[in-house]
């Protein structure tokens, strides 16, 4: 039989506020355990909870950037449950009037299908501790520092059918809250994480099939391997002729399994009621018009500006606008230079092989657009070869002061167009290689790039190409 398989995610993103949501406390990350505390995130009776503004700011901003509707009137929850890092033994979340509802992400999957998933809501509501287990005995210790530290939590729609479809939107998400600048969205740091939702269902069937949930997936990869692996044991164990039970598993990467950690709590377990120390949340229409209209370009608009006015690819696009940085430095190079296709082909080709075989991050790239630009010129007008500019470029990427037009005129790069200059290098070598012009000469025409090479090197590298190739081949069919 063939079996379609259903996802859907439910998606916490921390919010990259100074202060906590309900308390003046930093939200930094890390910092000595539970000293970003006070009695209201840690729990103390007697104490009360005050909405951070820019919590609800920034949370707006995702809303409407995820195109959902806004719920001028929401409220919070108390979601009850004894945990030893929620001190308080509830979280405070909504339940009942989330801010936002009924979005809609459009997105490309990798292999450049277009897809589309609704957004059911998106709600506010506070991060739990860490536990941190001893490693010498059978005990914890609580770090209430991230206790009431800012989330949203974006619920979709059960809308992805494959790995790639649910990590083509995730990365949709990270970038639009990268470039709406809400949040850091470090997975490894847990700042984005995601809840799979999983089930599968007879290739053609419209009625949904029991699902599991896998819960704090950090990792792109991870969350493509936990959803082939569960999606695989579903159909196993319905082929056998067995039955899935709604649970919540535990994803262990190292192992590549997933593991039975509960069954699956409602949202009557959680005993949820209307949060009686925060009053309703109530939105002013100018101020959500005013934020709406503040909104940046978000990666996917401007990948369609890249297409539509540079007429790049949508691989290529979509390469140079998934980290904010990237197309900030691609813009400001090309507003420079006028040559967005000459200045792309150096950022995906040289560019992402050094960010790669020198592991720096798209935020630690220190490359001068200015530089960059004279070299894309230096480029284009063919003051310097291809060959001698990937070795520039290397210089490029490696300093930011670093004068382009001054180490080509230093240490005399500039590509040599004279041809008399190249006619001479060329007939040298064809008086040294005899042999080779025989065996040239007697059809053997794969030897051809040794004499471009040989003359190339006689040059230091700096010839220009085409009119060594021209010369050569003019040589070795009049030479006889
Ligand atoms: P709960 O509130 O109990 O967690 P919901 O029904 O609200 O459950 O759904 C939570 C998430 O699970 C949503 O993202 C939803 O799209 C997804 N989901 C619900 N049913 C299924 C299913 N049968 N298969 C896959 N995903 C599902
Ligand atoms: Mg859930
Ligand atoms: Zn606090």
């Amino acid at each position: 039989m063939k079996w379609e398989t259903i996802i859907g995610l439910e998606v916490h993103v921390e919010l990259a506020t100074k202060s906590k949501i309900f308390c003046g406390c930093s939200t930094e990350f890390g910092g000595a355990p539970n000293t970003h505390c006070c009695p209201v995130c840690s729990g103390m009776p007697g104490t009360l909870p005050v909405l951070n503004k820019k919590v609800l700011e920034y949370a707006l901003m995702a809303g409407i950037a995820l195109g959902c509707r806004i719920n001028r009137y929401n409220k919070f929850d108390r979601k009850n449950y004894f945990y030893p890092d929620l001190p308080k033994a509830y979280q405070i979340s909504q339940l009942y009037l989330p801010f936002a509802v009924d979005g809609r992400v459009e997105y490309t999957t990798r292999s450049g299908e277009k897809k589309v998933v609704r957004i059911r809501e998106i709600h506010m509501e506070e991060d739990a501790g860490k536990l941190i287990h001893s490693s010498y005995g059978d005990y914890s210790y609580p770090d209430f520092n991230r206790c009431g530290v800012p989330l949203i939590e974006i619920v979709s729609e059960p809308d992805m059918r494959s790995a790639e479809e649910a990590v083509g939107y995730l990365m949709w998400l990270k970038s639009t809250f990268e470039y709406l600048g809400i949040s850091d969205v470090k997975m490894e740091q847990g700042s984005m994480r995601a809840d799979i939702n999983l089930s599968v269902r007879p290739a053609g069937s419209d009625k949904l099939g029991v699902r599991t949930e896998m819960k704090n997936l950090n990792s792109f990869k991870s969350i493509k391997r936990a959803i082939i692996d569960e999606s695989q044991r579903q159909i196993e164990l319905l082929e056998a002729g067995g039955t899935v039970i709604q649970e919540t598993r535990k994803w262990d990467d190292n192992k590549g399994k997933s593991f039975s950690m509960r069954t699956k709590e409602n949202a009557q377990d959680y005993r949820y009621f209307p949060e009686p120390d925060i009053p309703p949340v109530l939105i002013d229409d100018e101020w959500l018009k005013s934020l709406a209209r503040s909104l940046p370009e978000l990666a996917h608009e401007k990948r369609e500006r890249y297409i539509r006015d540079y007429g790049l690819t949508e691989y290529d696009a979509a390469l140079l606008t998934e980290k904010k940085q990237l197309a900030e430095l691609f813009e400001r190079t090309v507003a420079l230079c006028n040559d967005p296709k000459e200045t792309a082909i150096w950022m995906l080709g040289d560019m992402m092989y050094l960010m790669n075989r020198d592991s720096v991050a798209a935020e630690e790239l220190n490359i001068d657009p200015y530089q960059f630009a004279d070299f894309v010129k230096a480029v284009r007008n063919g003051i310097i070869n291809r060959t001698v500019a990937k070795s520039v470029f290397e210089k490029i990427f490696a300093s930011h002061d670093f004068n382009v037009e001054k180490y080509i005129e230093d240490n005399n790069l500039k590509q040599i167009d004279d041809a008399g200059r190249i006619r001479e290098a060329a007939l040298q070598v064809i008086t040294e290689n005899p042999k080779t012009v025989e065996q040239y000469k007697s059809g053997k025409t794969k030897v051809f790039a040794f004499f471009i090479g040989q003359t190339m090197k006689k040059l230091h590298g700096k010839a220009n190409p085409a009119l060594v190739n021209e010369i050569v081949t003019e040589l070795l069919n009049n030479s006889d």
